[in-house]
């Protein structure tokens, strides 16, 4: 069987070197965003799955830990890599190497029975946030059937509140459903209530919209003064 995982070239991050790991064959995501950089789902889920080839791609990863070296390793994968059935033995794999691990999430599962506990494993959980209004996440994030932005928001506030490691919050700016005065008022609130350790606001960078989407940079510069702490 063939390991499915894929990687980044290592990179320097605040002096310190990052391994970004893909832990999924293809996309499998609970959101189906426009915008997504990965292109449409064909596996909208939000159970665990499995994957045939774990084995050698956790393997395969101890040697690429060995000749990379890396200080630290980023689980950012073609989707929601919590949904991976085996995320638990990779991070657990990669800890017993001495590394810590960052996981990046949309952040809507994080509080769930069957993830809590895997994500608390995590020394860094990302969770974020792109659209605002209950219309918008559902025509442009398309999420699974039911999701709700409220309890998007909710989910994220209440694993934080019991996270002990470090919860990174990331905002995308997007032009004409986020960029206003009374969003970004709505986003500051956000942040409140979730209170992450660390708060990231990134434009979108997907070059099918950027068009479309790309905030300018000076109102972008204003956005980011206005919500950062
Ligand atoms: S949450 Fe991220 S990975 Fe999932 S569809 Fe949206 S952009 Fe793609």
């Amino acid at each position: 069987m063939k390991s499915y995982f894929s990687y980044k070239d290592a990179y320097i991050e605040d002096g310190k070197k990052i391994l970004e790991i893909n832990i999924l064959p293809e996309k499998y995501c609970n959101f189906d965003c426009v915008f997504c950089p990965i292109g449409r789902s064909k596996n909208k889920i939000d159970t665990p799955i499995s994957f045939e080839g774990t084995e050698e791609s956790i393997a395969e990863l101890g040697k690429v830990i060995e000749n990379t070296k890396p200080e630290l390793v980023f689980i950012n994968s073609k989707g929601e890599a919590l949904v991976n059935d085996r995320v638990e033995e990779v991070v657990n794999f990669i800890k017993s190497k001495g590394l810590p691990v960052r996981l990046l999430s949309n952040g809507y599962i994080l509080a769930r029975d069957e993830y809590i506990n895997i994500a608390n494993k995590c020394d860094e959980i990302i969770g974020e946030i792109k659209m605002i209004t209950e219309e918008d996440f559902k025509k442009i994030q398309r999420p699974i059937e039911g999701y709700t932005l409220d309890e998007y928001i909710s989910n994220m506030v209440s694993f934080n509140k019991q996270y002990n490691g470090k919860f990174i919050f990331e905002i995308t700016i997007v032009k004409g459903y986020n960029d206003d005065e009374k969003s970004v008022k709505k986003l500051k609130d956000i942040v409140k209530t979730i209170s992450p350790d660390k708060l990231v606001v990134v434009r979108i960078d997907d070059e099918r919209v950027k068009k479309t989407m790309w905030v300018s940079d000076e109102r972008f510069e204003e956005i980011e003064k206005t919500l950062m702490p």
